[in-house]
């Protein structure tokens, strides 16, 4: 299984969209000078196996011009219906004569009515039916199994937001992806369905937008301390152990996410900190 990073940073980017804070500011001014470096962060965004895509940003097209054929991509899982996680405008454009040749006929959108709510009002003025055809949505739910090709999902409620967000463990071919973003402290119940499945992850990514912050045990998103915390829970639950990538994501400009404290976190807690264009395969 082949998991990239397309994308890894929160909603507002790094540097962030309308931001001049000093981390931002210089950040910026490093880039103008045409510096290269994993500061900048784009939206969110995990394909695995080049055909399932976890969420659709506004960077996608960013994420495709980097050498990506996003017209394989066969099945979306949308998280939830925030801006930084389904850019659905772009949806007009999967056929007719905006895509030719694409590899995949159809694009199959899950998400939940929330997301299924904003994909028709993100396309209901320039929907074609020839590109209409090509893009089909499906109502997903917390505690469900899909089954499509040789793909088995498992979607559990995230700590985010009102609207029913999603968490999803993805399985093909014996292995496991479990995505574990926008949450805070993992609902218990999500834990408990985890457990049950008696399924052990290759790959996690969790939630860590606080970084060295710290952040209310109540919050939307993680801190560090929580991301780990999360970790050991995943132990406990028979889903993580000692060969388990753990990755963390979803970078914020607020916790100022240099390199420097990437690294630290990263030796500090054996975690890997993603950064845009990361690939893992396992
Ligand atoms: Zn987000
Ligand atoms: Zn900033
Ligand atoms: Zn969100």
């Amino acid at each position: 299984m082949k998991i990239e990073y397309l994308g890894t940073g929160a909603a507002e980017g790094v540097p962030a969209l309308f931001c001049n804070c000093a981390f931002c500011r210089s950040l910026r001014t490093r880039l103008a000078a045409g510096e290269k470096t994993k500061e900048l962060r784009t939206r969110m965004q995990v394909l695995v196996d080049g055909e399932l895509s976890v969420d659709f940003p506004p960077d996608a097209f960013s994420h495709m011009a980097r050498g990506v054929d996003f017209s394989a991509i066969k099945y979306l899982l949308v998280t939830h219906s925030h801006m930084d996680h389904f850019y659905a405008h772009d949806f007009v454009l999967r056929g007719y004569k905006y895509a030719k040749e694409m590899a995949a006929d159809t694009l199959t959108v899950y998400g939940n009515r929330e997301v299924l709510e904003v994909f028709r009002e993100s396309t209901w003025r320039e929907l074609k039916g020839e590109v209409a055809k090509h893009v089909r949505t499906m109502s997903v739910n917390a505690f469900e199994e899909l089954v499509f090709d040789d793909w088995r999902v498992y979607t559990m409620p995230a700590h985010h937001s009102s609207e029913d967000p999603l968490l999803y463990m993805v399985e093909r071919g014996g292995k496991r992806y479990l995505h574990l973003c926008d949450t805070g402290r993992i609902p218990d119940e999500s834990m408990d369905f985890l457990k049950a499945l008696k399924k052990r992850a290759d790959v996690v990514s969790c939630d860590c937008t606080f970084l060295w912050e710290d952040s209310d045990p109540n919050a939307r998103h993680m801190d560090l301390k929580e991301a780990v915390y999360t970790r050991e829970r995943l132990r406990r639950a028979g889903v993580c152990d000692e060969g388990t990538k753990f990755v963390i994501t979803h970078f914020s400009h607020n916790s100022a996410p240099s390199c420097e404290a990437l690294a630290r976190a990263e030796e500090t807690y054996g975690v890997i900190a993603a950064y845009d264009g990361m690939t893992i395969e396992v």
